[in-house]
């Protein structure tokens, strides 16, 4: 691993690039400062951003494994890159909600903010072209995205690093409102998660304020969204270059 050589950009996504390397089972995720909301409507660049969302998702993935969450990081490489695991993607989004926000708002008119007890999970199909349509374990079934074995691992592990996120952001006087995980195969075929743990795929509040610290200050225009993420990994105790 010490020659590891970062080889030709395989994807492009919106907020991050994904390089081959000289060791076929290992990739290289670059963090750009692209910020987009909306399916891509909405693009600017925020500049430390990609750097922010990269050092503080190798805090989250390092704790997640320590609590005994496999996931595909294998180490920081640099302020802006990661390597980590190759695997084979599932299509479908994991998302859990401890409290309504977004999308279920909108969607089944539930107040703001209301203590979801037990907690919600929904699945995603992950495809742009289509908008990321809610889908259900049928659905994942009948059209070859994931094997009910699949399933029913990605559920309890996103149960499992739920659990173990909202603490951590507890005691760093944080609500953890939702999050979104992927998770992939890797070449042993064990699931991993893989993908980004980042105030851009979660909703994190102030416990006593409920001041939004993530992503939705970009999509809703409030302003200061390096600040409240550079705020965050401060709060959790990650120290940013
Ligand atoms: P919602 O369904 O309310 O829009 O999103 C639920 C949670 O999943 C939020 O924390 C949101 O940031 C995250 N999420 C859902 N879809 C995506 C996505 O395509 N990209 C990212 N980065 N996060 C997502």
């Amino acid at each position: 691993m010490s020659n590891l050589e970062k080889l030709e950009l395989l994807y492009s996504g919106k907020a991050k690039s994904v390089y081959k390397t000289s060791d076929p089972e290992l990739l290289i995720l670059e963090f750009r400062n692209d910020t987009s909301a909306f399916n891509g409507e909405k693009i600017v660049q925020l500049e430390r951003k990609g750097m922010m969302n990269n050092v503080f998702n190798a805090f989250i993935m390092e704790k997640l494994q320590s609590s005994g969450v496999k996931t595909h990081f294998v180490k920081r490489l640099s302020e802006t890159e990661s390597l980590v695991r190759k695997l084979d993607m599932l299509p479908v989004e994991c998302v859990v909600r401890n409290r309504a926000a977004g999308g279920i708002v909108k969607r089944l008119g539930i107040e703001e903010g209301r203590v979801l007890d037990p907690l919600v999970f929904e699945f995603f199909l992950k495809d742009d072209k289509l908008g990321d349509p809610m889908i259900n374990e049928s659905h994942i079934v009948t059209f070859g995205w994931a094997n009910t074995e699949e399933i029913r691992e990605m559920k309890a592990r996103t149960y499992e690093v739920n659990e173990v996120l909202v603490e951590l952001f507890a005691k760093a006087g944080m609500t953890l409102v939702d999050h979104k995980l992927e998770f992939g195969i890797g070449a042993d075929g064990e699931l991993y998660l893989g993908d980004e743990f980042s105030p851009d795929g979660c909703r994190l509040w102030d416990a006593e304020t409920n001041k939004k610290l993530d992503k939705d200050r970009f999509r809703q225009g409030l302003g200061g969204v390096v600040e409240a993420y550079e705020e965050v990994a401060k709060r959790i105790g990650v120290t940013l270059p």
